[in-house]
């Protein structure tokens, strides 16, 4: 795919010059973990992207970004998403401080019987639900090497697209008040987030897209995990989906779990490298 130039137009308002340079996929915070110095008491310098089956490590200067995708307005709306989660979710989930924020409920999730479902009682659901779909679409438009074999396909993308750019506003408190409706509506797409109950040296340090056969989309983040539904098939009553619950909700794998999880996902990635995912640099 060629690259994008400063004359093209924005891909998400469709109306603006896609002035901004360097725009990320995937949020610095969410694989800011992926950080390592270059030497000891060093600064952070570089990521590790890579697989655990063929060790295969490639040390970058930061993640994946790309010139002129968006206008430097539609850039600045997707932030007042990822500032918010960032603050309200993502800094705080793992402090002991924040516990009360985070109820955590001991019931199966889905296909297995060791997730738990963490509660995110004070962030809004929209806030979360406008997230996940920015990331997953941000992937699925641009034209990075990385992400080139990931695509929602047309018919998504402009769905998406659509919504974004109708709900996302310039305002973190004017994207609140839209959320204010569209948490409550139903989610065009069941997403599901899913993390590790406790953090370790092995948690993350990966990123790796997928379109599975199921019609679904996942994407990797360090210690994210996010999947998509792009055919909808999921029990409603199900929890874990984001459909109708009164918070988002995160899955949480146990350690063990989660290892074996991401284990299996980079096995897959390495067997398919050509394929169908992107992973590394
Ligand atoms: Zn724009």
């Amino acid at each position: 795919m060629p690259d994008r130039l400063p004359t093209d137009v924005c891909l998400l308002c469709k109306q603006n010059l896609a002035d901004k340079r360097a725009s990320h996929i995937i949020p610095k915070f969410m694989t800011k973990g992926m950080l390592k110095p270059s030497r000891p008491g060093g600064g952070n310098q570089g990521f590790i992207m890579g697989t655990y089956g063929k060790r295969r490590f490639a040390v970058v200067q930061d993640t994946p970004k790309q010139d002129y995708l968006f206008c430097t307005r539609c850039e600045a709306r997707f932030e007042k998403v990822e500032t918010y989660t960032a603050r309200k979710f993502f800094s705080r989930f793992r402090n002991p401080a924040f516990r009360t924020e985070f109820p955590v409920d001991n019931r199966s999730y889905y296909d297995s019987n060791n997730a738990d479902i963490m509660r995110l009682v004070n962030v809004s659901r929209g806030m979360m639900r406008l997230l996940v779909y920015s990331i997953l679409w941000r992937a699925s438009v641009c034209s990075l090497e990385m992400y080139k074999h990931f695509t929602l396909g047309p018919e998504v993308e402009e769905i998406l697209r659509t919504e974004l750019d109708s709900v996302l506003t310039d305002t973190e408190p004017g994207t609140l008040a839209v959320c204010d409706t569209y948490s409550n509506s139903e989610p065009t797409f069941p997403y599901v987030m899913l993390a590790s109950a406790a953090k370790t040296d092995e948690t993350g340090n990966m990123i790796a897209t997928f379109n599975l056969e199921n019609g679904r989309a996942l994407i990797l983040a360090n210690e994210f995990m996010m999947q998509v539904f792009l055919d909808g098939q999921v029990s409603p009553s199900a929890s874990g989906f984001n459909i109708r619950a009164q918070c988002p909700e995160v899955g949480l794998f146990s350690p063990a779990y989660w290892r074996s999880f991401v284990g299996r996902i980079a096995r897959t990635a390495a067997e398919h490298r050509a394929g169908n995912m992107g992973l590394d640099a």
